[in-house]
């Protein structure tokens, strides 16, 4: 039966899905591919809407790389190497358990974390960087066998996290860890755009994650989501109070809330200001449920957050062509990083997120109308989402792409961990 994505949009081009379960098995496929004059590609948990997983060669689940390894050997001993195929939910249990958190999660606990890292998946934060920021080492299985591993300090490093899988293969990685902490999660409905824009700082700084999420069809943000520290994070200054969004003209939801309106709240972190450990508020859907909709696709482009107000008023502007194929808008901040690969990349962004219809024909203009909109901020899309953006203008977008490609070359010499895709990126 042929393997696809997450969402299903994507049917995989692999005829089969190898899941081999330690770097033996691995060497083993790798050398049998490579026989066959063929090319891999790793699978993670398969969230990625685009196809960067895609292979017509070999396709090799990383699923049962799913061991936790435990912590050391840095001074503090904080950093925990685990293998990667390891997934959020799971690493958070383990970390809860040992007096331990990630700085951030995504939206949802169900990612592995090597697939998340190698797209530069995110949550919010004016102060939290995306996920790959916590990496501190890497561990590649290369083209001929070899298994190396990359630590901070290394001069590939910054261009071997976020990789897009075109390195190698990550059997594992070492992640920095903060001590576990508390958190409460609320929500306020019906913020005036206007307002919104006016005050974007003070709101997206009112909490230690804010999201908004919106429809763009009526000039009101529909719900802001305010993810605030109650104990435990040091170094954490929460500002919640510092903004009284009902002042401002919101409510206060008094019942759970979905970020997609008429979708039953059953699947979402608990809300109402009830207090709980980070991995059961950060995300916004729990681990045992069906994550958003199910049935979608999605886009996200960053732009600087300098220009933040100007986008998101040029995406409202453009709003009632979004109506037919837009489930929901979301828009979150990230932390400048230093990973090439990074939207973040030497500079804080604000990310708008759209989750759409799985209804290409109905997407298609909708993700036009906001592509033009942004255009005058030189977006760049999440790695793993959907996007008519051509790789020439994406590559020009990142001041170290070529840097990249370097080591893309010097890692994997035969492109052996290249697709499709990627021969596009890169050479295209
Ligand atoms: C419902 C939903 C909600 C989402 N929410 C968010 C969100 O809040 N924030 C956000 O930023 N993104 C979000 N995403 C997007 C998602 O985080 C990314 O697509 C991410 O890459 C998915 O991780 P994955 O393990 O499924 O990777 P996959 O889609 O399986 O793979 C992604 C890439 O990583 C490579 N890869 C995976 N594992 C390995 C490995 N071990 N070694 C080498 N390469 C590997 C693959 O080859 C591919 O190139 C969401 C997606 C869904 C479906």
């Amino acid at each position: 039966m042929p393997t696809t994505n997450w969402a299903g949009n994507v049917v995989f081009g692999a005829a089969d899905v190898a899941a081999p379960g330690a770097v033996g098995e691995l060497r083993h496929l790798l050398a049998q591919a490579s026989s066959a004059g063929g090319r891999v590609r790793a699978l993670g948990s398969g969230h990625s809407f685009n196809r960067l997983a895609d292979t017509d060669g070999l396709l090799v689940s990383m699923a049962r790389f799913d061991g936790i390894k435990g912590f050391g050997p840095d001074a503090g001993g904080h950093e925990v190497a685990i293998e990667g195929g390891v997934r959020y939910g799971q690493l958070a249990a383990y970390l809860h358990r040992c007096g331990r958190s990630l700085a951030n999660l995504a939206s949802l606990p169900h990612l592995s974390v090597a697939g998340a890292v190698m797209t530069a998946t995110h949550g919010s934060g004016d102060r939290n960087n995306n996920l790959a920021a916590a990496v501190r080492s890497v561990d590649l299985l290369l083209a001929d066998g070899d298994l190396i591993t990359l630590d901070r300090g290394h001069p590939d490093f910054d261009g071997a996290v976020v990789s897009l899988g075109a390195l190698g293969l990550v059997v594992g990685v070492r992640l920095h860890t903060e001590p576990t902490f508390e958190m409460t999660q609320s929500v306020h409905l019906d913020l005036p755009l206007s307002v919104g824009i006016e005050q974007f700082d003070e709101i997206m700084s009112s909490a230690y994650s804010v999201s908004w999420f919106t429809r763009w069809q009526t000039p009101v943000i529909d719900q802001i989501w305010q993810k605030s520290v109650v104990t435990g994070l040091p170094g954490s200054v929460d500002l919640d109070h510092s903004v009284d969004l009902v002042a401002l003209g919101a409510r206060v939801a008094t019942a759970p809330c979905h970020p997609v309106p008429d979708v039953d709240p059953i699947a979402c972190t608990e809300q109402l200001g009830v207090p709980g450990p980070w991995h059961a508020r950060l995300p916004h859907f729990r681990l045992d449920h069906q994550p958003s909709v199910g049935h979608e696709l999605q886009s996200e482009f960053f732009v600087p957050r300098t220009v933040a107000g100007q986008a998101i008023e040029a995406v409202a502007a453009v709003g009632s062509a979004l109506a037919d194929a837009l489930l929901v808008s979301e828009v979150r901040t990230v932390a400048a990083d230093r990973l090439w690969l990074s939207p973040a990349f030497g500079r804080d962004v604000v990310a708008l997120h759209f989750t759409w219809r799985p209804d290409w024909p109905l997407v298609q203009p909708a993700l036009g109308a906001v592509e033009s909109a942004l255009a005058p901020f030189d977006p760049v899309p999440h790695w793993g989402k959907v996007t008519g953006i051509e790789p020439r203008v994406l590559r020009s977008r990142y001041p170290k792409f070529g840097d990249f490609a370097a080591v893309v070359d010097r890692y994997d010499p035969d492109s052996r961990f290249s697709n499709a895709w990627l021969d596009a990126l890169l050479r295209g």
